[in-house]
């Protein structure tokens, strides 16, 4: 069989020709003059398929009444021009092979506009909406275009582990990892216990996979990594999961201007790769979900980020006439009612803030020359906020040691850190871009649950 796409792309090679395509009914229409037209989407595309069925054709006539919406068939048949309007081609059936009814009293996707919190309650479903299979293909060729935008760069994929017994200090609320079974746990809080695990200590699933990125940055010079990170983050927001993907670059002999650089060129390449080789499917979000989209997506191809201080941007925001709930104020973060402010109003364009408090960031950023600041940058982006953030690490060993002191870092879990400024350390850099962000951007979507799969979100872990 032939995907759908692959003849879309090329129509006038199979102009004519025998094809056979698999797919779902999306729908049918079943006219007077003894033709019916069935919509079959076969999830390459956007695009349904329309396949002209001749009803008094003898194999047929039986069974036009049975393919009904959501049921999968084979369509053999040839390609045609289209009289219609809104296809160039159409398939006039020859034969159809019905492979799995579905009962239109029960289908749950009925022809209609469902809202996405019913949708989620049919994850096994709602890939066959429009929506969450344009989803999917953006999933997948960002996914793609990450890779090969590292690849291309020079950096070397690493595989970090999920498993950890390091919290990335404060990065997020932590997943414990057990293997006790529910009697040994609970008597869990006993330390004595953790001699029984699998792991002899507390363990837990990876918040980031930056410090052991670190590692090998700082023996092949420039690495990403590319995987699901897990945050118990107990609030239900609309940027928030517990479980995300998230790439990861870290490279060596670099300073803070070199993550900007990166993350700059980063973000322009993939979404010019998403332009031209997603545009349907970005069209058809610019169309029902986000209007501004492709201009939003072109600003970013186009223009440099507006880069500045988190000072300066604290600043502005405290003169903005703006209502925010948490008015902004210098030495806390900031909210994404701030973020928002900053790409949506002050700038109309992704805006890179630097330099934040010392006392808001974790222990490895490095230290500016204020004593006051990091080396750190979030980038973020209209609509959606905080898509990157990353920093310069601090290299200097005692700098590092005071980081870790102030901060009430624990020197035994995390003595090989210290030990790589020790032998050979050098200026590094890295950030982290959340792969769902990104895809919330370049959708549109407002709520974070529809853009992966099966979102992990407070009391939502099935499907
Ligand atoms: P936020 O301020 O939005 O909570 P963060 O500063 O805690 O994000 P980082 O630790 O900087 O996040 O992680 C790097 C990137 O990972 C973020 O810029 C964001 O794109 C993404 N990210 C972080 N937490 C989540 C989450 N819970 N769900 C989805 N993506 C996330
Ligand atoms: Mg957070
Ligand atoms: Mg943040
Ligand atoms: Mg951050």
């Amino acid at each position: 069989a032939l995907r759908i796409a692959h003849i879309l792309r090329n129509t006038s090679a199979f102009q004519g020709k025998d094809v056979v395509v698999q797919g779902w009914v999306r729908t049918r229409r079943d006219s007077k003059a003894g033709i019916s037209f069935l919509e079959v989407n076969d999830g390459s595309c956007l695009t349904n398929l329309q396949v002209v069925l001749e009803r008094d054709r003898p194999n047929l006539a039986a069974l036009v009444e049975r393919l009904t919406t959501g049921s999968s068939v084979e369509v053999r048949g040839t390609l045609t021009p289209s009289p219609g309007k809104r296809q160039s081609v159409e398939l006039l059936a020859r034969d159809i092979l019905l492979y799995g009814w579905t009962d239109p009293a029960r289908y749950p996707l009925q022809k209609k506009r469902h809202s996405f919190e019913f949708l989620r309650t049919i994850a096994h479903l709602r890939p066959r909406t429009n929506t969450l299979g344009a989803v999917a293909r953006i999933r997948n060729r960002l996914s793609y275009a990450l890779h090969t935008f590292f690849q291309e760069e020079g950096f070397f994929y690493v595989h970090t582990p999920i498993i950890t017994t390091s919290d990335c200090e404060g990065a997020g609320d932590v997943f414990r990892v057990t293997t006790l079974n529910p009697t040994e746990l609970e008597h869990a809080n006993d330390e004595s216990l953790y001699a029984q695990d699998f792991f002899h200590k507390p363990t837990f699933l990876t918040v980031s996979g930056q410090l052991q990125a670190e590692i090998y940055a700082l023996a092949l010079g420039k690495v990403y990594t590319f995987g699901p990170t897990f945050r118990a983050e107990n609030s239900n927001t609309s940027r928030h999961l517990a479980e995300f993907w998230m790439v990861e670059p870290e490279m060596a002999f670099a300073d803070l201007d070199d993550d900007l650089a990166l993350a700059q060129r980063c973000l322009q390449y993939v979404v010019s790769d998403l332009l031209e080789h997603s545009w349907d499917d970005l069209q058809f979000f610019a169309r029902f979900v986000e209007p501004g989209l492709l201009e939003s997506l072109k600003a970013v191809k186009e223009q440099p980020f507006e880069v500045i201080s988190y000072t300066e941007a604290v600043n502005l925001l405290k003169k903005s006439k703006e209502p925010f709930n948490f008015p902004a104020e210098w030495g806390s973060d900031l909210q994404s009612e701030h973020e928002r402010y900053l790409t949506e109003k002050a700038f109309r364009r992704p805006v890179a803030v630097i330099n934040f408090p010392r006392d808001l960031k974790p222990f490895y950023m490095r230290v500016n020359d204020d004593g006051k600041t990091v080396a750190a940058m979030d980038v973020l982006v209209p609509r959606v906020g905080e898509i990157i953030g990353g920093s310069q690490r601090e290299e200097r060993r005692d700098m590092l040691l005071e980081q870790m002191n102030r901060k009430g870092i624990s020197l035994e879990s995390y003595a090989w850190y210290l030990e790589l400024r020790e032998y050979g350390s050098a200026p590094h850099c890295g950030f982290g871009l959340g792969l769902e962000r990104f895809v919330q951007f370049v959708t549109g979507l407002g709520n974070i649950r529809e853009v992966i799969p099966f979102p992990r979100t407070p009391g939502h872990a099935d499907f």
